[in-house]
């Protein structure tokens, strides 16, 4: 059976989680700090702040900016619904708008479009890990006086072409990334976020939301000569992560800049194998763009039945995915405001699918991916 993705966890990360559960520290301590700095240095970003996830990290992301009823988020329908749901747990609206078929990206002209008075934020995605087009929305923003949060959940270890120099994803380029450490990522701490700015208030943020609003986190008081009481300066919640988890994260870490090259080479392989096939789209990197591949999305003819093809690769031991969902397409959206068109959105979930790709994956098992969807064009 050929997997759709597997995490590259070893014995070092074992070795890691060992060493946390043995300190006697297994919450967020000292680990977390570490992994912190450590993802700050990574991704050039002045801070890093890890929580439980990537969707309380987009959570918090707005809760720090003071996000709530009344006030526009616009966003991409084509992605995680996570995405759209920190919009509503503020009690915000997310206002869908379109892609570009291209790279399955958020369209700079259809956010431009979507701005009314009420419009605080955009939140744009790295879908699939390829960068979106940041010069365009980063001046989008300034121009509008908006946020631009960056949904980075899949893009550990990409890079951006700005202004002549490469620099990765989470710098940030917006006012905020937001990471995940999900398996399905390209590296994983089972769950975790990551959250990144150049805002040291914003950071402040993030630091007393993750802990229940508490002023004096308990690793201060537990290294502390004198007696401290802590006061809860605003509902906060708990989103941290562990330390155990943030020493696997180190680990992982480490790797990224190998796992990335390995996937990268895999996507370039996919290209050849795949490329000459009439009437399937291999995906397109934009020259201002590296993708860390975290998934390899392909595009089938309108007349080949999606799930059919998928289900025959199957049968032969090949997981896919279908494309990208669309939150639109979900009940707890069903009944929103539909103000833009999102036929591109649509277009995508429904005729591509995600093809195997992981670090490990051997240039054999691709060769039986592409010789069975090479089998599927025989019409
Ligand atoms: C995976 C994913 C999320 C959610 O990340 P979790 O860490 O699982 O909460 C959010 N947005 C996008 C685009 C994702 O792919």
């Amino acid at each position: 059976m050929i997997p759709i993705a597997l995490p590259l966890l070893a014995e070092d990360e074992a070795d890691a989680a060992r060493e946390a559960v043995l300190s006697g520290w297994v919450s967020q301590g000292p680990q977390v700090a570490a992994f912190e700095r450590d993802f700050a240095a990574m991704v050039g970003a002045p801070h890093a702040c890890a929580v439980s996830n990537c969707t309380t990290a987009l959570h918090l992301a707005l809760a720090a900016l003071d996000i709530g009823p009344g006030d526009e988020v616009i966003t991409a329908s084509h992605s995680f619904i996570a995405t759209a749901n920190c919009a509503r747990y503020c009690g915000a609206t997310p206002v869908f708008v379109d892609i570009d078929p291209d790279t399955y990206n958020i369209d700079p002209d259809r956010v431009a479009e979507a701005v009314t008075p009420r419009t605080r934020a955009i939140i744009a995605v790295h879908q699939m890990g390829m960068p979106c087009d940041l010069s365009a929305l980063v001046a989008l923003a300034e121009r509008y006086g908006i946020a631009l949060i960056e949904d980075a959940a899949c893009a550990a270890g990409s890079q951006i072409r700005m202004n002549s120099d490469w620099e990765r994803i989470g710098k940030p380029h917006g006012r905020i990334a937001c990471f995940s450490f999900h398996p399905r990522k390209v590296i994983t701490t089972g769950e975790g976020g990551m959250l990144t700015t150049s805002d040291a208030e914003l950071d402040g943020k993030f630091r007393l939301l993750r802990q229940h609003g508490m002023s004096v986190p308990d690793t201060v008081r537990h290294g502390s000569p004198q007696v401290i009481f802590e006061n809860y300066l605003t509902v906060g919640f708990n989103y941290r992560m562990t330390d155990i988890q943030a020493a696997i994260g180190r680990k992982q870490l480490a790797k990224l800049p190998d796992i990335v090259a390995r996937r990268r080479a895999i996507a370039c392989r996919y290209a050849e194998l795949l490329g000459n096939i009439e009437g399937l789209s291999v995906p397109f990197e934009p020259d201002w763009a590296r993708s860390n591949w975290q998934s390899y999305c392909v595009r089938l003819p309108t007349i080949l039945d999606q799930k059919a093809v998928m289900q025959r690769l199957l049968d032969q031991g090949i997981a896919t995915r279908r494309g990208i969902m669309c939150s639109h397409r979900e009940p707890p959206y069903a009944d929103a405001e539909r103000r833009h068109d999102l036929r591109q959105s649509e277009l995508a979930q429904d005729h591509s699918i995600l093809l195997p790709i992981y670090a490990q994956m051997t240039e054999y098992d691709q060769v039986r991916v592409a010789d069975a969807l090479k089998r599927e064009f025989n019409f």
